[in-house]
């Protein structure tokens, strides 16, 4: 027997609000921001989308792990911002390890480009960090609690973002 036409345009107005409430969900989910640095002197996108490829081989996301990058001066500008298709299209990241699989999914993770364990992070390059993380902040209302760095997030154990990132001063910058 066919389903009376009212019953089918009920079903048809449902699935179009779930698609809606979709469309609107998916990239306005951040909910948290992890600081990285990539460990390496030079970076570019090309050259972490390689990374990528030999570290995850077979990811179908073939995009870098992150959603942004800030570059040291070496393949990228100093303090430029970088991103690829992965923030273009809202695609979660692959920055943090499956213990926080929900910092994967809802979580924006910017790396710099350099060893902090080594060496000091540049202050253009810091100064960008902190504008591009207050601008994402205010956008996706997102408060400074939800903002960490790699290795001071619960459950992750790296080095990530090294020793001389200066995390004390770094978060009383965004809070401002
Ligand atoms: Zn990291």
């Amino acid at each position: 027997m066919k389903k009376p036409i009212k019953k089918r345009l009920c079903y048809i107005a449902i699935a179009l609000v779930l698609i809606a409430a979709a469309i609107i969900y998916w990239p306005n989910r951040w909910h948290y921001i992890v600081i990285h640095h990539s460990a390496g002197n030079y970076g570019t996108i090309e050259f972490l989308q390689d990374v990528h490829r030999q570290r995850q081989a077979g990811d179908p996301i073939d995009a870098i792990p992150y959603h942004y990058v800030i570059g040291n001066g070496n393949g990228l500008d100093m303090g430029e911002v970088a991103s690829d298709w992965r923030q273009e299209n809202h695609i979660w990241g692959t920055h943090v390890s499956s213990n926080n699989r929900d910092r994967n999914f809802r979580g924006i993770g910017i790396c710099l480009i350099g060893n902090y364990e080594k060496n000091t992070v540049p202050k253009a390059q810091y100064d960008a960090l902190v504008t591009l993380t207050r601008e994402l902040m205010a956008k996706y209302n997102i408060p400074p609690e939800r903002v960490s760095g790699h290795g001071y997030t619960d459950g992750e154990s790296t080095k990530c973002p090294g020793k001389n990132f200066p995390m004390a001063s770094f978060m009383k910058d965004i809070a401002r």
